[in-house]
């Protein structure tokens, strides 16, 4: 990893007019750090997007001044998940194909990461205090060179000053609207009033008809689409039907209910999932 001087940096973001957000407090040549064959422009080029992507939810997870080092995107057990390295912690965001955080949102102090662990090819492994794993399919090549120094200078600066927050599980939740700490299995936000779905709401909603628990997400687009592949299983269902064989016919339609729910089930076993935000409460979903 080349961490460059801030400078050279802010230069060059104003000569590509690219600006970032002054409230929020980055170190420029960790979050643009490069590998030797890259120019600078390369590097702000190819992390700028991300970053930019991030700041709306960085304004609001970000403690007064905690700074942001390190920012890549990743696989998290396939779903797509965006890493953020504070002088703090490690925050995760989910994401979309077109990167732009979306809940569940958690944040893991450095005290409850007992080890990194690379994998074969660009898989990696966190292995956590409470025995958890974070199993990253993909975390890219090039971002995991650069992750594992500015992930061990950070973490180490924070075992010297003796930080060890109390936790209710390592990797803790974030409420999606307000982004405080909700403990482990708790569905509703004391700061903000949020409730989130718990598992098996969600799940027999999904069982009853999958787009239901989608649109329980606010996921109005993934909702639709799935509407489309739903009705075009149910086409199925009334085909097998019409051709006098019933039993198949149920029998596909409870299956496919059935992974519905269950994988909704997943989903919000994974974190939280907003269901409600009081009205005056209401500020980033
Ligand atoms: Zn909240």
């Amino acid at each position: 990893m080349t961490e460059v001087a801030a400078e050279p940096i802010t230069e060059k973001l104003a000569e590509l007019n690219l600006a970032l957000s002054p409230e929020i407090h980055y170190r420029l040549g960790t979050v643009f750090s490069r590998t030797d064959s890259m120019s600078l422009e390369q590097a702000i080029s190819q992390k700028y997007p991300l970053v930019k992507a991030c700041e709306p939810v960085l304004l609001k997870a970000l403690f007064e001044r905690e700074q942001v080092l390190f920012v890549c995107l990743g696989e998290l057990r396939f779903q797509k998940t965006i890493v953020v390295l504070t002088n703090l912690r490690m925050l995760l965001f989910s994401t979309d194909r077109k990167q732009v955080p979306w809940q569940p949102y958690w944040a893991i102090y450095y005290s409850q990461i007992s080890e990194l662990q690379p994998v074969f090819m660009e898989q990696y492994k966190i292995l956590l205090k409470d025995g958890s794993k974070l199993k990253f399919n993909y975390f890219p090549w090039q971002d995991r060179q650069n992750f594992q120094p500015i992930y061990s200078e950070a973490a180490k600066k924070i075992e010297e000053e003796g930080l060890d927050p109390p936790v209710s599980q390592s990797r803790e939740n974030l409420c999606s609207n307000c982004f405080a700490t909700l403990p482990k299995e708790t569905y509703e936000c004391e700061a903000c009033g949020a409730t989130f779905w718990m598992p098996f709401d969600l799940a027999i909603r999904s069982f009853i008809w999958l787009p239901i628990g989608i649109f329980a997400m606010r996921r109005t687009r993934v909702a639709i689409r799935e509407v489309l592949i739903y009705l075009f299983l149910l086409f199925f269902v009334v085909f097998w039907q019409a051709k006098g064989n019933t039993m198949f016919a149920i029998f596909t339609f409870v299956l496919t209910n059935a992974s519905c729910g269950d994988w909704m089930y997943k989903q919000a076993k994974r974190g939280l999932l907003l269901k409600e935000i009081p009205l005056e409460k209401q500020a980033v979903n």
